[in-house]
């Protein structure tokens, strides 16, 4: 027969706690129990320390110990009458982290929470400890009540990212907007807020701490946000993020092609090559792209003036001197496109200009809103995991559990 693994001695379970003994009811065994009594008890109600013995009492409840086992306990506490006020009242089971009212231990509350941020859904924990999901959600609020109240309180990270995505709300209930903002610097969320209306994103900003210290502010180019963050954050400087500006380029310049060529869209590899960058081309699709430029001259033209453009918006960690040529090349781009192109790229030139201080940070400037978007693919997880989320506290508790700086 296979030895058993030798398990820890029962006094070691809980510090406090001695087990006594085993029964079996309809959920399985369970363990008898008795918690060590403090040395003085005093009555709750009048703090008085002269008590006689009043029969015992009683408790269930699950605890975890020291070594992660788990056990349901029936504990034998002692209840005590008082001489002073003749109210009775039982011994506390504090020593062994149950506090008042409570069924888990705080060893076994902390577990909930751990596998929370393990992305473990309310229904499979609440299946592992045989506990109810709303149970579950109730107990991870607690958990986290003061640091979600705290969470303001924290100032705010001095280079940031700010970008709005959508929430499932579950079936039929459709979708709404929500804002993050990314701390970049150390890679976490700080803040989710409910809503892309600009008033209620302007008062959600201004309850901000430590705003005036915020230095750099990554965002798309949106202009609504742009004017909330220029009017509540007086220091920050805004830097365009990259990864929008390429692909607003690219997607102009596909309008372009499809305005050229109206049979285009039918040619799936054609696109594929044209979004590609120059240098990761293959063979196959530079042949292909010979061909389309072979008859259409115009698209060839566009074709090396987008690449010229993104190659010149990708450079990054340049030093302000290295960056006056670049400069000077991005103004007369700018200018060929305002003066000397078709309509669609003055569009695109119009935007380059109204956001021309932003889009040249970017050259200084190395991290961009790719985190934060890398953020928003987590984000989806937790709401595919609940099938969408109806509460957005419960779904701010979740990400910032998950994607942001509470420890636990
Ligand atoms: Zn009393």
């Amino acid at each position: 027969m296979e030895e058993k693994t030798p398990t820890m001695p029962s006094f070691v379970f809980l510090k406090y706690l001695k087990i006594t003994g085993e029964g079996l009811d309809s959920q399985g065994k369970f363990a008898y129990a008795t918690c060590d009594e403090v040395e003085q008890p005093v009555c709750p109600h009048c703090g008085s320390s002269e008590l006689y013995a009043h029969g015992y009492y009683h408790r269930n409840a699950s605890a975890m110990g020291r070594d992660g086992a788990r056990k349901r306990l029936r504990i034998k506490l002692k209840r005590y009458k008082c001489r002073c006020c003749a109210k009775s009242f039982s011994q506390s089971c504090n020593r062994i982290g149950i506090g008042k009212w409570q069924r888990r231990n705080a060893r076994l509350n902390d577990m909930l929470s751990r596998e929370c941020a393990n992305g473990v859904s309310n229904k499979a924990i609440g299946m592992k400890y045989r506990i109810s999901t709303s149970t579950v959600e109730r107990q991870l609020h607690k958990n986290h009540a003061v640091l979600l109240s705290e969470q303001l309180q924290y100032p705010c990270p001095h280079v940031m990212g700010i970008d709005e995505h959508s929430i499932h709300r579950g079936r039929t209930k459709g979708h709404k907007f929500a804002v993050t903002l990314a701390d970049l610097r150390h890679h976490r969320v700080y803040e989710v807020f409910e809503g892309k209306n600009s008033k209620v994103l302007e008062a959600n900003l201004r309850r901000l701490k430590g705003r005036e210290q915020v230095k750099v502010i990554c965002m798309d180019l949106s202009s609504p946000f742009r004017s909330i963050v220029q009017r509540l954050f007086p220091r920050a400087k805004i830097v365009a993020d990259r990864f929008h500006v390429i692909r607003l380029i690219i997607d102009t310049f596909h309008e372009f092609c499809k305005a050229a060529d109206p049979e285009i869209k039918w040619k799936r590899g054609i696109i594929c090559a044209l979004r590609t960058k120059g240098a990761n081309l293959r063979p196959t699709q530079r042949l292909l792209l010979e061909k389309e430029f072979s008859r259409h001259p115009a698209i060839e033209t566009a074709y090396d003036f987008k690449e010229e453009l993104c190659t010149l918006l990708s450079i990054n960690e340049r030093k302000r001197i290295n960056c006056v040529p670049l400069l000077e090349r991005l103004k007369e781009m700018v200018w060929q496109m305002l003066h000397d192109a078709p309509e669609i790229f003055k569009k695109l030139g119009r935007t380059i200009r109204q956001w021309f201080e932003p889009i040249i940070r970017m050259w200084r400037f190395t991290k961009s809103n790719g985190i934060t978007e890398g953020f928003h693919r987590k984000m989806k997880l937790i709401q595919r995991r609940a099938y969408g989320y109806r509460n957005f506290q419960n779904y701010r508790l979740r990400v910032l559990i998950e994607c942001g700086h509470i420890v636990i």
